[in-house]
């Protein structure tokens, strides 16, 4: 049973602004029209639905020229979308779809963005649809689609050409296509084993380089370890001086809380004190007033005895020198009276004479006695003056 075209809906591409849908049924042999009405664009959809990548091959100079361009009546699209429906395939498709029944391909493109494929609704590779077309003996490229002028390029073709027309009668040009995609991966993976060789030179390098890493990362590891332990050992010490600091500095704390406390209670008694004290200061300042008076006094009458002394002084220069002037009257006394005494033994004597010579003379005698007496009175005066000198340096000794 051949598989068969069953529909296809055209939606923005190229002269289909609208969605169109074009049912494929038996007996269609061809779509008439007047030049330039959209025939060929019929066929491109179905062909760009098929995996054509040329935008030349679809009459464009790039892909988004397949999109709707506008005309004068109605603006451009942004989205062409070609669904192609295929039926009876089942056993004819190639893996996943040998199974199913039917085969939608639906692709999509967007201006500037690209074109993607879905099949059956799913996600598919460009090449993954080509293969499709290819097992299926058709395809954007097959001798099944004649574009315009084809005939006349295949007549003188070369035998190459002509070969792909006999391959696709054949119905191998699935297989010619999976080849060609199996060499390229061949060849990518040829390059893909000369980039593994180039990179296991590379990871050789790079072992070398790791081994010597790893024997550092031993050492360090080896070192490390030893940091650690010294680490832990300083830290332990470090904790042990921390607790011994803490204990320090809670005992240091806790007198300086006594020491706060005896010294706040020190603060109240001094306080206390304080004000006990500035309670006593008036009456000390009073005796401190009466103090100063009194020591004022006391040095006034100091002063005044200093005065006085100093006057005593001068009395008792001049009682000395007063002394020494009795001693010296006193020896003149002494002298005046044994001049006296003597005088009045001299005139006692002359007394005698005269009493002798009285008789003699009555006149002489009165005279000599008058003389007598007051020899007797200057006697007197003199002792009396020598018992005042007497008197006063007894007084003063
Ligand atoms: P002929 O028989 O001369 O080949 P045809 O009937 O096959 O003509 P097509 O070549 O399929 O016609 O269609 C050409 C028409 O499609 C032109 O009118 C052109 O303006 C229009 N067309 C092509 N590309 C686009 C596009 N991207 N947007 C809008 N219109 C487009």
């Amino acid at each position: 049973m051949p598989v068969s075209f069953s529909r296809l809906r055209i939606a923005g591409f190229k002269s289909f602004a609208e969605p169109t849908v074009v049912e494929i049924r038996g007996g269609l042999t061809g779509i008439v029209g007047p030049n330039g009405c959209g025939k060929s664009n019929v066929v491109d959809a179905l062909r760009w639905a098929m995996g054509e990548g040329s935008a030349r091959a679809l009459r464009g100079s790039e892909m988004d020229d397949v999109i709707f361009a506008g005309t004068a009546a109605r603006p451009s699209r942004n989205l062409a979308e070609v669904t192609l429906l295929l039926e009876e395939v089942q056993g004819a498709a190639p893996p996943p779809w040998h199974e199913t029944p039917e085969i939608e391909v639906t692709r999509r493109i967007e201006r500037g963005v690209g074109s993607h494929f879905r099949v059956n609704g799913r996600e598919a590779r460009a090449r993954d649809v080509q293969n499709l077309f290819a097992d299926l003996a058709s395809g954007a490229r097959a001798s099944a689609i004649i574009g315009q002028g084809r005939i006349t390029a295949l007549v003188p073709a070369r035998p190459e050409e002509r070969r792909l027309i006999l391959e696709e009668a054949a119905g191998i040009t699935g297989l010619h296509a999976r080849r060609h995609e199996a060499e390229l991966k061949l060849r990518a993976a040829e390059a893909n084993l000369g980039r593994a060789e180039d990179l296991k030179g590379q990871l050789e390098a790079q072992h070398e380089a790791l081994k010597r890493q790893a024997r550092q990362a031993t050492r360090y590891r080896n070192l490390s370890g030893h940091v650690r332990t010294a680490e832990a050992e300083l830290l332990a010490i470090g904790r042990a001086r921390a607790g011994l600091a803490r204990a320090a500095a809670a005992a240091a704390l806790h007198a300086a809380r006594t020491g706060a406390a005896e010294a706040t209670t020190a603060a109240t008694r001094a306080t206390a004190a304080a004000t006990a004290a500035a309670a006593r200061v008036p009456p000390l300042r009073s005796a401190e007033a009466e103090a100063r008076t009194v020591l004022e006094r006391r040095r006034l009458g100091l002063e005044q005895l200093a005065a006085e002394a100093a006057r005593a002084e001068a009395a008792l220069r001049e009682a000395a020198a007063r002394v020494a002037q009795v001693e010296r009257d006193q020896a003149h006394a002494t002298q005046a009276a044994t001049d006296a005494r003597a005088a009045t033994e001299r005139l006692a004597a002359e007394a005698a004479r005269l009493a002798a010579e009285d008789a003699a003379a009555p006149a002489a005698h009165a005279a000599a006695e008058t003389e007598f007496r007051a020899a007797a009175e200057a006697a007197s005066a003199a002792e009396r003056a020598a018992n005042v000198a007497t008197e006063r340096a007894a007084a003063l000794g």
